[in-house]
This record gives structure tokens, sequence and C-alpha cells, in this order.
């Protein structure tokens, strides 16, 4: 029986993932090794008894007699503290889903390649923060890193049988978010409310956020040069509001290949479960008659700068990337305590990028896990500085 660990089972990649085993046979179809979650202590509960798990951990130490006392009887193992979590990752599986948010997805997501098998990505920090030592673990230990970000899945499967020579460009999609239409004035008044309120996916509330000012293009252009080895240049973004085509390739002979399917998350996640087969998955069937019309448009990188910063990004290459994600995650904190406005975001991320580059702060070498988590420390503790500097000169 295939053995599976979720990582972030309680979130919203994560409980889509927890859908789809179910509907798969659940623990009668796969031997479920470890769910991890946060806070949501009951649905990590629930999640561990219907799968019978092996194993549930909470990241946080406090919620660990929560978690015992919901799960007691059982005979499910419980844990707590990101001690924890690396440990579970480091219990052989042969797929695994990576979706906790934010840089704490980054090492189990390491350690759980030690084992060869499949680590289905949905956390799209371990390629922006770490892509080198990503790729370096994958080809020591023979482990298959699959894409579960809906854009990428969408590209890899249009990417099926061809030659990686034969790309020309990866076009990105990306619906615009809920403030596509917003003029600049407008957008610095955009509250956070306004920012999770995503015109088509159903998210967790910091991608939506990320969403809304575009940031989450910038890490998914990164992502893209990450997983399929493509230049900066070979990258387009293309607004398309209805978010029903993925992502396309377009090809040397000229040939473009989309992907289509309706904005379900499960779609990606079924792929990367049942591949390299597909099998039955419980999505809206895609009625492009009813939809009547696709629209696309060129990104505005006026409006929405984090376009403009990921390309940067990408030529600095090396620890910017960690740098780049820590700055965005500690600006995104301070917008949604409304310590500073949407558009702040932007000007802050590029601030940091700018004085730790010109301070020399970071170690070239991506050599080892440390140096990402230093790079990203460093970039924390910038942004904060910088954060407060900037609420110091708005009075
Ligand atoms: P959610 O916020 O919904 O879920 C995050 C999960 O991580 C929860 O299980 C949460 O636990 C857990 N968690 C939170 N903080 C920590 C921590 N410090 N240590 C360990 N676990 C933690 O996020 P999403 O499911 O939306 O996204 C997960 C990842 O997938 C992100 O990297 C996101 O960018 C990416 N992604 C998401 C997509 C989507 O449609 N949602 C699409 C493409 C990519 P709890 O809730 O119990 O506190
Ligand atoms: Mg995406």
């Amino acid at each position: 029986m295939r053995r599976v660990s979720v990582f972030g089972a309680t979130g919203s990649i994560g409980c889509n993932t927890v859908d789809l085993l179910q509907r798969q046979g659940g623990g009668d179809g796969f031997h479920v090794v470890a769910l991890t979650g946060g806070r949501n202590i009951a649905l990590l509960a629930r999640q561990a008894r219907a799968l019978r798990a092996e194993l549930a951990v909470t990241a946080y130490e406090e919620f660990l007699p929560d978690l015992r006392d919901a799960l007691a009887g059982t005979g499910i193992e419980v844990a707590a503290g990101n001690r924890a979590i690396a440990e579970a990752a480091a219990r052989p599986v042969d797929w695994t889903m990576s979706a906790i948010v934010g840089a704490a997805g980054l090492e189990p997501g390491l350690v759980s390649m030690r084992h060869g098998g499949i680590l289905a990505l949905a956390n799209k920090e371990s390629l922006v923060t770490a892509g080198d030592l990503m790729h370096r673990e994958a080809r020591k230990h023979g482990a298959r890193i699959l894409p579960v970000d809906s854009e990428h899945s969408a590209i890899f499967q249009a990417l099926q049988g061809e030659d990686h020579a034969a790309i020309e460009r990866i076009i990105l999609t990306a619906s615009g978010g809920p403030f596509r239409d917003w003029p600049l004035e407008r957008l610095h008044e955009a509250t956070p409310e306004q920012a999770v309120a995503h015109p088509n996916w159903d998210m967790g509330q910091r991608i939506s956020v990320d969403s809304a000012s575009m940031f989450n293009k910038a890490m998914e252009l990164i992502e893209t040069h990450e997983f399929f080895d493509v230049t900066p240049d070979q990258i387009e973004v293309l607004v398309h509001p209805q978010s029903i085509i993925h992502s396309l390739v377009g090809f040397v002979d000229g040939a473009v290949m989309a992907h289509l399917g309706p904005p379900d998350m499960r779609g990606a996640i079924g792929y990367a479960l049942n591949w390299p087969d597909r099998a039955p998955l419980p999505l809206e069937r895609l009625d492009l008659a009813r939809i009547g019309r696709l629209d696309f448009e060129a990104p505005d990188e006026t409006r929405f700068p984090a376009i403009r910063l990921a390309r940067e990004v990408m030529r600095r290459g090396g620890l910017t990337g960690a740098v780049f994600n820590a700055a965005k995650e500690v600006t995104l904190d301070a917008f949604l305590d409304h310590r500073i406005r949407f558009t702040d975001m932007a000007v802050i991320v590029e601030k940091v990028l700018e004085t730790m580059d010109r301070h020399h702060d970071l170690q070239d070498e991506m050599t080892d896990l440390q140096s990402v988590l230093a790079a990203d420390a460093a970039a924390r503790k910038r942004t904060t500085e910088a954060i407060a500097s900037h609420q110091a000169n708005r009075g």
C-alpha cells in the first residue's frame, strides 16, 4: 500500500488533499503516516482519525495537550513543534504533500526527499527561497518534485512527452485578483478585507492577499524559472480574469499548448497524487459554451510592481529569493495588521532588496538549509526596520 504524509493538512491545500485521499479509499487505500497542522487541532484530530494516520503533529507546543486529548484512545501518536514536524518528515513514505504555508514548509520538504519518492510541492516558498538546494537534494536521493501550484501543474502537463529544448516560452496566467482594474490612487487605500476576497479561487488568507498584490504571481515566476529550467526572458505573464486557462507553453515551431480546467485545486493535487496516471477527479466539468468568452490583458507593472521585482530576483539569483520571500512575508503581516498600506508592501520589499544588496549582507552561496535560514532571518530583521522607518516617515 502506498505510504503518504501530508504537511499542512489543515490548510486549504491540505484539506483538498485529505478529501482526495478519502475519495480514493482513505485509510484502506493508503497507509497514512503523518498529518501535520498548526492551530486547528480539532480538524487535525478529525483528519487523523478518518485516515487512521500513524502520527499527528501540531507546529505549536502549547497545543500538544489538546491534540493528545482529542486523539486519546485512538492509538495515533501525537507530537508538537518544528522539530517534531521535521522528524515526521524523516519517516519513510512514497508520496508527500508539502502544503505548510511560508518558509516553515521548506525543511519538511527537504527532509522528506531523503527517501526518494515523490514530493508534491504546493509550498511555493521552497523553490523561491531554496531552488538550488531542493534540486540538489532531489538529485542526491532520486526524489521527484511534482508541481501542485495550478499554473505549474498546467505547464508540467502541457510538457508531457515534449523535449525541453523545444520550449520557446512559458506563459503564466494570472487572474489579476480583486484589484485588477483599480486605479493606483484607490490601491493605496485597499484593505486586508478587500484583498482576501479573491474572485475565482478559494484559498488561504495569506496567498489571497499575495494574489491581490501580484506577489503570488511574482513568486510563481521564480517558481517557473526553478521548476522548468527556463530563463527569465522565456517567462511571460498574461492576465486572464476567468482563471480557466491555468497556463500555456509556447514551442519553437510556434505551437502553443494550453491547460484548461475549472478553478479547483483538486485538479492539480489529484494529478500529482496519481501521476504518471490520470484518475477520475470530482471536478466540475468545463462548459466553455456557458463560460462564453475568455479575456486576456497584459499585466500592469506600474500598479503591480511585484512582477518587476521577481525579474530582478531571478537576475541576481543565489539567496536573493530567500530575501524576497522573507521581506514579502513580513510586509504582508504589517499590511494585515493595518500598519502599512497595500502599496507600501512592494515599496518596502524593493528597498530591502536594494539595501541588502548594497551592504553585501548576503552570503552568495546557497550551501545548505542554514544559509537559507540565515538569509531569511537577516531579511526579516531588515524588513522590520524598514517598516518602522516607513511608519516614522509617514508620521
Ligand atoms: P493555509 O493557510 O490554508 O494552510 C497552511 C497550513 O500550514 C495549515 O495546515 C496550517 O495549520 C499550517 N501552518 C501554518 N503555519 C505553520 C507553521 N509555522 N508551521 C507549520 N505549519 C504551519 O495555506 P494554503 O493551503 O492556502 O497554502 C499552503 C501552501 O500552498 C502555501 O505555500 C501556498 O502558497 C501554496 N499554494 C496554495 C494554493 C491555494 O489554492 N490555497 C495554490 C497554490 C499554492 P493551521 O491552519 O492548523 O494553523
Ligand atoms: Mg498558483
